[in-house]
């Protein structure tokens, strides 16, 4: 079986995936007054160079007809074939120094061989260096009137605009649905397929948008499950296959934290060509979403990161957004987020190992002659129902304090001064230290606000009681999760008890 993206290429203008795009090359190849210098700009996979083979026909067909290349004529067949040298095609992202414009100039002065036109493509032309692009403006501002040159990218914004000004802007853009599954017909009545349109919808909607991804995950699907495609069989066949790296298990990675994992996975999507623009898009889409519906803004599963880690991701994923118009290296500016955000958490872990909480609750468990509320030890840590454990609320409490603290200071205030000492069937036990602590805690629109923060933060929700401790050291818990601004400004605020505060926490959190 032949490879469907290179079989199923358009091979005329009115094969284009994008009806515009086809739309605009006509226009132009129509009117005979065909610009010399173009700039195909869009998205991987949206069929600029596929465009750009076809307008070099197009435009030095000698049998042109309504703007289409016939595709028979001695040109179209010598183009065809693949060995023309008036069509010269460059990668701007290997050859993107003077040295290789001035060799494109050496050619474009000299006449064609064979064709009427020569035709320059130049893929991913942003890439190119200051003093390249210099050189390649002076020669699209006065080009030899026998030279087209088609400039292809998917970074308008790293063009100097001089270079912009001359060139004549053609847009492509993702496919849309419409677009997508006209694309994808073609294969299946080509190849005969059997395929259901439920069965469609979904490959489709994994296409991210991009023909070529498009084309290439269908060829596998067919390699691998044969010409009758049903439903049932996509599911394991997208789950297995590599290098797809899915928001949510980018999302189950980070939150415990497996770096190595993360990272190795991005190198990888790297050497597929995976377009990180993209994907850290799809990133930034999910995680605001994630956020938003910690304020029960929008529907789906909430997250288990807590707002003040989705706040620092989201902003981490802007940084890397910025980042991607000063490096080459696509994946590098995912990649730095990726290690701050773990580095971050790491000074404010998300998820301590169990042993490090199991060790707390035995220390505990040796000075509990103070207290009157005991831990169990083998009891379970972690809870079927909402995936939350002791450990994540006690890695979050500066978190909780911080979201309950707007709705009401004294609350916050006396949570600050208690501890949270166990967790069970969805029910947290924090333990306090004077009575009217209990009380307060305890009143009904207190305990509601107390449950809302929860909420808030993990968004499920979780009951919670007090017990009171014998000791009379209140053990408070410092802010574990809190930007350091917020931290000191509470220890001014709270200078008095900065000392225990420090103690204590030490004794919390090591
Ligand atoms: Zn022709």
């Amino acid at each position: 079986m032949s490879v469907f993206h290179l079989k199923y290429r358009p091979t005329k203008i009115s094969e284009l995936d994008l009806v515009e795009v086809a739309d605009t090359l006509r226009n132009f190849l129509k009117s005979n007054d065909i610009p010399q210098s173009f700039l195909f700009s869009g998205p991987k996979g949206s069929g600029k160079t596929s465009a750009a083979r076809i307008l070099a026909r197009a435009i030095n067909c000698q049998e042109r007809k309504d703007g289409e290349p016939c595709n028979k004529c001695s040109n179209c067949q010598e183009i065809l074939s693949g060995g023309s040298i008036d069509i010269i095609e460059m990668d701007a992202a290997s050859n993107r120094g003077i040295e290789d414009v001035r060799g494109l100039k050496e050619k474009a002065y000299l006449s064609p061989g064979k064709l009427k036109y020569k035709i320059f493509i130049i893929d991913e032309v942003h890439m190119m260096t200051k003093e390249a692009f210099n050189a390649l403006l002076k020669l699209i501002e006065e080009p030899p009137s026998h030279t087209i040159f088609i400039l292809c990218t998917t970074d308008v914004s790293k063009i100097p605009e001089t270079v912009m000004s001359r060139l004549i802007k053609v847009d492509f853009r993702k496919g849309d649905k419409k677009a997508l599954k006209a694309s994808l017909t073609k294969i299946i009545e080509g190849e005969k397929i059997e395929i259901d349109e439920k069965t469609i919808d979904f490959i489709l909607n994994k296409s991210d948008g991009s023909f070529r991804n498009l084309q290439k995950n269908f060829n596998e699907l067919v390699l691998s499950l044969g010409k009758s495609i049903k439903y049932e069989d996509l599911v394991s066949f997208y789950i297995n296959k590599s290098g797809d790296y899915n928001e949510v298990e980018f999302e189950e990675d980070l939150s415990v934290g497996d770096i190595k994992k993360i990272l190795e996975r991005l190198e990888k999507m790297a050497i597929d060509g995976v377009d990180f623009v993209d994907f850290r898009q799809n990133l930034m889409e999910y995680f605001m979403k994630k956020l938003l519906l910690i304020f029960d803004v929008g529907v789906g599963k909430k997250s288990d990161l807590g707002v003040a880690q989705l706040e620092s991701l989201i902003t981490l994923l802007i940084r890397a957004a910025k980042q991607e118009k000063e490096t080459d290296i696509d994946q590098l500016p995912l990649e730095l987020a990726v290690i701050d955000f773990i580095d971050n958490n790491k000074k404010n872990p998300l998820v301590k190992p169990k042993d490090e909480v199991k060790a707390e609750i035995k220390e505990e468990k040796e000075v509990e002659d103070n207290v009157v509320a005991t831990v169990n030890c083998e009891e379970p840590l972690v809870l079927e129902v909402t995936g939350m454990d002791l450990e994540k609320i006690i890695n979050s409490w500066g978190n909780i304090l911080l979201t309950i603290k707007p709705f009401n200071h004294s609350v916050e205030a006396f949570l600050r001064a208690s501890r949270p000492i166990k967790f069970v069937n969805r029910k947290l036990t924090l333990e306090v230290f004077y009575p009217f602590h209990k009380d307060r805690l305890e009143e009904p629109k207190n305990k509601k606000i107390v449950e809302d923060g929860l909420f808030r933060v993990f968004g499920v929700e979780l009951m919670f009681e007090c017990v009171l401790g014998k000791s009379r050291k209140a053990p408070l818990i410092i802010q574990n999760d809190t930007p350091v601004e917020n931290v000191s400004d509470q220890l001014t605020d709270k200078k008095v008890d900065n000392k225990d505060l420090y103690d204590v926490a030490k004794d919390i959190f090591g």
